[in-house]
């Protein structure tokens, strides 16, 4: 029960009867993991006899073997492989990877990681509006450091603003797909343009294992984001960078020889060392929180999720750290404590400066955000062509190798 308190899910501030109602039944039948801290703020959560979570079986079944093969002599030799081939592909090439890059930990680390190993990427970053001045501090001094070429994308920011304007209206979970969505999007785009075969990013299984699939939506769903826009924008989008999942599948891999690559999966990846080594080499600056690169980012995560859908983000991100070894319990429940958001100034300061940048005043701001929550179902998608393709990788059994690289 207290670790229930110390949840997000109290600090409701739009506090209607339903609401209320909804918390009481909460608390009623509140249950945490006893391993991690996930709880039953995840729908699809459950237990067995010793109060160990779904998600805790899932990661010894399905995450475990790939951390623990980082580590043996198979996982090296499984790196060397793959360094071999992304060497080989850009033979006389200007570069022979792309690298996405966000100023966080893990791209940053994966940055100091691929020049280590003799790779000669080429960095992009994805710039959507609302980079903190310490995340842009930390790309240009990693690049410069490390010797890499760096490409900014810019996105065309009345498109950007609309569309991001257009999920908050929609008032769904996660209206950081657009943001998602134009990273993942330029990164097919300039390897396809540099002739590049790999995509290099930071995502991995020692970080980021742990996510619950009832607290979001995939970002990499096309037409969930266009159906959203045609619903709640206001003007049409010319430049936005679109992925589709045809060309993410087909046309990029097939076509053009494309494959995504998490070279952290294939190392042993521990995060405070990480940040160790790019503070005492790089002069990188650590800002908190797992994605507080961001203005917007920070708020989502931070404010709009644990208020609105009673989400609280660290605890994924806690409970992969405490299953990769990298984090104590009792550390998570503590900083658990303490409130989602920095602090309250900075909420205030935050919440403004995003409503002025969006076009809004604050109390237009307010009234968007109060609006009742919808769930992402409501909205045309293409999860069926997903949930296939999971299927059919599962079934061919190419899950392992899918692993190797993803
Ligand atoms: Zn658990």
């Amino acid at each position: 029960m207290e670790e229930f308190e110390s949840t997000a899910v109290v600090n409701q501030t739009i506090m209607t009867r339903e609401n209320l109602l909804e918390v009481i039944a909460m608390q009623e039948s509140y249950t945490i993991c006893t391993r991690c801290v996930m709880d039953t703020t995840a729908e699809e959560i459950s237990f067995d006899q010793e109060g160990v979570c779904s998600f805790c079986h899932y990661f010894d079944t399905t995450v475990k073997s790939t951390l623990e093969r980082a580590k043996t002599k198979e996982g090296r030799r499984l790196l060397e492989e793959i360094v071999r081939k992304i060497k080989e592909s850009g033979k006389n090439k200007p570069y022979d990877s792309i690298l996405g890059i966000s100023g966080g930990t893990d791209s940053s680390y994966l940055a100091h990681l691929a020049v280590s190993l003799g790779l000669r990427p080429l960095a992009v970053h994805v710039d959507t509006g609302w980079n903190t001045p310490e995340s842009e501090a930390n790309i240009h001094k990693l690049v410069e450091k490390l010797g890499l070429d760096l490409e900014i994308f810019v996105v065309d920011w009345e498109e950007m603003k609309d569309l991001q304007l257009a999920f908050y209206k929609a008032s769904v979970k996660n209206c950081e797909i657009p943001q998602d969505h134009a990273f993942l999007a330029v990164l097919y785009k300039k390897a396809a343009e540099k002739g590049v075969n790999y995509i290099l990013t930071g995502g991995n299984l020692a970080t980021e294992s742990i996510l619950p699939r009832s607290w979001g939506f995939n970002a990499a769903d096309s037409r969930h984001l266009l159906a959203v826009h045609k619903l709640f924008g206001t003007k049409p989008l010319k430049n936005f960078p679109i992925l589709t999942f045809w060309s993410r599948y087909l046309y990029y891999p097939f076509i053009k020889g494309i494959k995504e690559v998490r070279l952290l999966n294939l190392v042993s990846y521990d995060k405070k060392e990480a940040k160790r080594i790019l503070a005492e080499k790089y002069g990188w600056k650590d800002y908190g929180l797992k994605h507080y690169e961001s203005v917007l980012t920070r708020f989502f995560q931070g404010y709009y999720l644990p208020t609105k859908f009673g989400i609280d983000k660290r605890r994924a991100h806690f409970s992969s750290l405490i299953l990769s070894g990298q984090m104590k319990r009792e550390e998570a429940l503590e900083e658990l404590k303490k409130a989602p958001y920095p602090d309250s100034e900075l909420l205030k300061q935050d919440k403004a400066i995003i409503a002025q940048k969006l076009g809004l005043t604050l109390f237009e701001w307010e009234a968007i955000l109060a609006l009742p929550p919808r769930d992402h179902s409501e909205f045309p998608s293409s999860e069926f062509l997903y949930k296939t393709k999971d299927l059919l990788v599962q079934k061919l059994g190419i899950r392992k190798r899918w692993h190797n690289l993803r």
